[in-house]
This record gives structure tokens, sequence and C-alpha cells, in this order.
């Protein structure tokens, strides 16, 4: 059983360490940008709403992402553990997760913190070419994670749940990493 949450700056390694980790562990995959881009594909009404934020790399409001993250918990598929990517955003987030996994009495094992220098994730994402990784769209990406992420990095550090991995590492040796802390 195992319930994690990935921290770190787009271009981190995120998705792919957490596709990696889901598969070893067994469990669900849950990542509100995947989600997120699949409302916008299908033009939903969460689709419709989130699109304008997600083209110019702010967050999408909190109202619309806490509803869309409380009913993918509460799945069945859900209830033996999971490998959250990209959630939370903010404190708020960070906040309302605590208290959502504490009703439903799922508390979280670890909060991984993949740790990359600017100059790699630029270069990454610029690489990458997703619709939103234009250079504009990915300066703004960092800055909103630095004022609004990354206070999540103390946030979890204070509860003694955070654990920081290099991931300015290839990836394989990253993912060794990750499957040692899960282990221990
Ligand atoms: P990601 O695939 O995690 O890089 O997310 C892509 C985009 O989806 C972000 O730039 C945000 O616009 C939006 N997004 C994803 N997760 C969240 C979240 N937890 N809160 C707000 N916006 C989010």
């Amino acid at each position: 059983m195992s319930r994690l949450i990935f921290l770190g700056p787009p271009g981190a390694g995120k998705g792919t360490q957490a596709v990696s980790l889901s598969k070893i562990c067994q469990v669900p995959h849950i990542s509100t940008g995947d989600i997120l881009r699949s409302a916008v594909a299908h033009k939903t009404e969460l689709g419709k709403k989130a699109e304008f934020y997600m083209n110019a790399g702010e967050l999408v409001p909190d109202d619309l992402v806490l509803d869309l993250i409380r009913e993918r918990l509460s799945q069945t598929d859900a209830s033996g553990g999971w490998v959250l990517d990209g959630f939370p955003r903010n404190v708020p987030q960070a906040v309302f997760l605590d208290d959502l996994l504490e009703a439903i009495q799922q508390p979280c094992d670890f909060v991984v913190n993949l740790d990359v220098p600017d100059e790699v994730i630029i270069a990454r994402l610029l690489k990458r070419g997703r619709q939103d990784d234009t250079e504009d769209v990915i300066r703004n990406r960092l800055q909103v994670y630095r004022e609004q992420t990354a206070p999540l990095i103390d946030f979890y550090r204070s509860r003694q749940q955070l654990v920081s991995i290099d991931g300015n590492q290839p990836m394989e040796v990253v993912t060794e990493e990750l499957k040692k802390i899960i282990s221990s």
C-alpha cells in the first residue's frame, strides 16, 4: 500500500517518476494536469473554464481543482493507494488535502520533492514542446511554482513528511532512489 505525493518544479521529471512508481506499487497515478488536459480536449465545462489558465501557465482556480481531486480519490481504485502528481500546488490545496485524507482515513506515506536547478528545467521544458511549453509560459509557470508551490516544501518538511531527491540524475537512478525510500 502506498500513498505518495510528488512535488517539484515543472520539468523536474515528476510525471515520469510518478508513473514508474505507480506501476511498481500497483496503484493509480493521479495527475491533475492530465485530468485537466483531458477535460480541455473533451471540451467539458471544467475544460472550458480551465483552458485559459493552463495556456497562460497560471494555476486553475482552487474551486475547480478541489472538487476534481475529492471525486478522484473517492473512486474505488484509489482505496488501496495512489501517487499524486501535480496536486497540491499551493498551501490552501495542501490544507484541503490534509483534511480530506484525514476524513477518508488515508494518510499519506511520503511527500517526495524532486530537486532540479532552473537552467536544467528550462532546457528540458523547451525540448518537451507541449502546447503550454513556450518560453514565456514556461517562465510564468516557474514563477508561479516559486511563489505558490515551493512553500509546500517547508509545509511538509515541518511535518517530517518530506523526502528530497536530486532530480538532476539519470531517470533510472532517481527511480532506484525512490524505490529504496518507499521500501524502507
Ligand atoms: P502539469 O501537467 O502538472 O504541469 O499541469 C499543467 C497545468 O494544469 C498547470 O500549469 C496548471 O494550469 C494546471 N494544473 C495542474 N494541476 C493543478 C493544480 N493542482 N492546481 C491548479 N492548477 C493545476
